[in-house]
């Protein structure tokens, strides 16, 4: 299945839609956004990944940073921190070169390796978002963390593959349903930027006026 351009959905959604369906509709469907810590702190470490120049050649390797790219399979648009072009007698031609390249994406994130699986999900997407616009095989990239400062490397399994296909079909169908999913209350309510918005502790009672009481009550 191809999807047309005009219902192509954010490719950085897919890290929202893995750490909660819920908060990825509320982003994405309903518009809503919550700046917190961990939001902000991130946008800027993008901001400075993509303020940089464009592009950058140093020996056998070619930098280019703030790449576009769109994939119709998977009806995703997005954009790619940094993506290597590393030579190699196994890559593809490249205009303007005459040697060959393989194609190496690295995603930019605030922190240390998440527990879930969510960064990976991200950037093995824009693998193969890379691999439909370059019709190449992409088999690695890497993970940078800002706070280890140091390079995590992602292998892009066939599982991870097929995860990454599931899951945006999945966004596909709520997107056009318009539907958010109802609060799922796990440990990650306490780090997510949208708990002000979402209120998953209204969930636990029966009904508004229950909580202003338990509210008031507490205080
Ligand atoms: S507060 Fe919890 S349920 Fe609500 S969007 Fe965030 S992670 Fe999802």
């Amino acid at each position: 299945m191809a999807y047309s351009e005009e219902n192509y959905l954010m490719l950085s959604g897919i890290q929202h839609f893995e750490f909660c369906r819920r908060q990825w509709a509320l982003i994405h469907i309903e518009q809503q956004w919550a700046d917190n810590y961990r939001t902000t702190s991130g946008e800027l470490m993008h901001k400075r990944v993509h303020d940089e120049e464009l592009f950058e050649r140093r020996g056998t390797i070619l930098t280019v940073r703030g790449l576009r790219i769109t994939s119709a399979r998977l009806g995703m648009s997005g954009q790619c921190d940094v993506v290597e072009f590393r030579q190699s007698k196994d890559g593809i031609k490249v205009q303007g070169y005459p040697e060959n390249w393989l194609i190496y994406p690295v995603e930019y994130k605030r922190g240390v390796p998440k527990e879930g699986q969510e960064d990976e999900l991200q950037l093995c997407a824009q693998a193969m978002c890379l691999e439909d616009m370059f019709l190449t095989e992409i088999k690695k990239g890497s993970l940078f963390y800002g706070e280890k400062r140091r390079r995590h490397e992602v292998i892009f399994t066939e599982e991870l593959r097929q995860k990454v296909e599931t899951i945006c079909g999945e966004m596909h169908q709520l997107f056009e349903r318009g539907y958010t999913p109802k609060v799922k209350i796990t440990k990650k309510c306490n780090a997510c930027s949208l708990n002000e918005i979402c209120i998953p502790k209204l969930q636990k009672v029966s009904n508004v006026s229950d909580y202003i009481s338990k509210s008031i009550g507490e205080a």
